[in-house]
């Protein structure tokens, strides 16, 4: 019999995000993230334009938001949509990390086939669970059957089957063996994967960089990888185009710490807080400054995932340099029966609660870490004259430069003052070029891109890849 191992590629082929790659080898058949591609939902849909749930997978698989394959989508979903159940043949999903444009959609996938992840990255996915309001776009470590009706709402989710994994770990999935080894990104728990196939070993890079504060977890990958004599490699890249820079985590200390020294009055900051460096990072600035760091109950979920994971060095949400900002929900008067929702009720007996009317009264005493969603809050912080640290990437599409806008239209109204402090989560144009020389597979898949042709250039054997398509080695 002759042996061959398929990859097809759904999404992340010519855009950011959105990888959903199978591979398929002597009968054993595995996703490689299953994510949500960005683009391709904004074609279509918008904030208050949704794909509707109550159509089941109908306006996913209409609108080519995630690809018709058979065997791989939840039961329930098929059916709402008048389809026919089927049974699934792929035996697990390898995700590589936990931001959304790599696992959401795992939402729709079958419930019989596991999904494998890092441990931190399973932390992480809990954290986000606790503070989210249920959606089928979000439902990755368990559902609610569809439709749901009004009478069944006291019937429990159907939990999805993970297994964790820590780097040095090996994992087998049928006749595969999988290597994940550690990598730098802008979210902990992130893991390039070596796949041993029978006809050689694959690499896939997942998301990762060479200029973040981690950078040895990288260069383990990259090691190992070269190592290997990898016979095909799928790898991002997204900043291929981008040139080095002195971009750190260090200058995002640097900058920022040098700002808010200067700022006699409220220091809003604006951050991922998936992103556990840039955390440690503002914090360390509040400490170094004497400065409490108010958080929001949000962020305390994924505080004290964080503390919890013995690999991550991060205090908890219950802190002596820690404040949690209540938000006005109902009344508007803080009285506990305004809130409903489980992550405040829950937390609403911590010691180290405070009010926007508090911080007014010493603003400089605080850095309020605010996310662009919460800007009404500024009603009640009343920050002017103070600095907004956005430390996050500049817009780099369309609807992003509509919200960015917007947010320079309150940054502006409340005379705070704007400083940019960014390191981003993906590896430069120059520090890729070397990795895919260094690993010097025999055939490179590049995806995760907007610059395919940029690869072209390079002297490798160069696949290009097309949506859905086989592409056999
Ligand atoms: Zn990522």
């Amino acid at each position: 019999m002759k042996v061959v191992v398929n990859l097809r590629f759904y999404g992340g082929i010519k855009e950011i995000g959105g990888n959903k790659i199978l591979l398929e080898d002597c009968g054993t058949k595995i996703f490689l993230d299953f994510g949500m591609s960005f683009g391709k939902r904004g074609k279509y849909f918008e904030e208050f334009l949704t794909p509707r749930s109550a159509n089941g997978i109908g306006d996913f698989l209409t609108m080519g938001l995630i690809p018709d394959v058979k065997g791989i989508y939840r039961e329930d979903l098929l059916i709402h949509f008048g389809k026919k159940p089927e049974e699934t043949d792929i035996q697990g999903v390898l995700l590589s990390h936990a931001h959304a444009d790599h696992a959401n959609y795992i939402s729709f996938l079958h419930k019989n086939i596991p999904v494998y992840c890092g441990q931190t990255c399973k932390y992480i996915l809990e954290a986000i669970d606790e503070q989210s309001k249920r959606d089928i776009e979000n439902e990755v470590l368990n559902f609610r059957e569809r439709p749901i009706h009004r009478s069944n709402y006291r019937i429990p989710p159907i939990k999805r089957k993970f297994n964790t994994f820590r780097t040095g770990d090996k994992i087998k999935i049928d006749s595969l063996e999988i290597e994940p080894i550690h990598i730098d990104h802008s979210v902990p728990g992130a893991y390039g994967f070596i796949i041993h196939t029978s006809k050689g070993p694959i690499i896939y890079t997942g998301d990762l960089r060479m200029h973040g504060s981690h950078s040895e977890m990288t260069d383990d990958f990259i090691k190992v990888s070269e190592e290997v004599k990898p016979i095909a490699m799928i790898t991002e890249g997204t900043r291929i185009d981008v040139k080095s820079s002195n971009e750190s985590e260090a200058n995002v200390y640097n900058k920022s710490s040098k700002e808010i020294i200067e700022n006699k009055n409220l220091t809003i900051v604006d951050f991922n807080f998936k992103d556990v460096d840039r955390f440690r990072t503002v914090y360390k600035i509040s400490k170094d400054l004497e400065k409490k760091l108010v958080i929001s109950f949000k962020h305390a979920c994924f505080l004290e995932k964080y503390h919890k994971d013995k690999k991550i060095n991060s205090p908890d949400s219950k802190d002596e340099n820690i404040l949690l900002l209540k938000p006005k929900r109902l009344t508007g008067t803080y009285i506990d029966t305004d809130y409903t929702d489980q992550y405040i009720k829950k937390r609403l007996d911590y010691p180290n609660i405070i009010t926007s009317e508090e911080i007014t009264k010493k603003p400089n005493e605080y850095m309020v870490v605010l996310n662009f969603w919460y800007f009404n809050m500024l009603v009640d912080l009343k920050p002017y004259n103070g600095k907004y640290i956005h430390s996050l990437s500049e817009p780099f599409n369309e609807e992003m430069e509509i919200s960015y806008k917007r947010m320079m239209n309150w940054i502006n109204f409340f005379d705070l003052n704007f400083v940019q402090s960014h390191c981003s989560g993906h590896i430069f144009g120059g520090d890729l070029k070397k990795l895919i020389e260094t690993v010097k597979p025999k055939l490179l898949f590049p995806i995760h891109t907007e610059k395919p042709g940029v690869f072209r250039k390079l002297s490798m054997k160069t696949k290009m890849v097309s949506e859905g398509k086989k592409y056999a080695i």
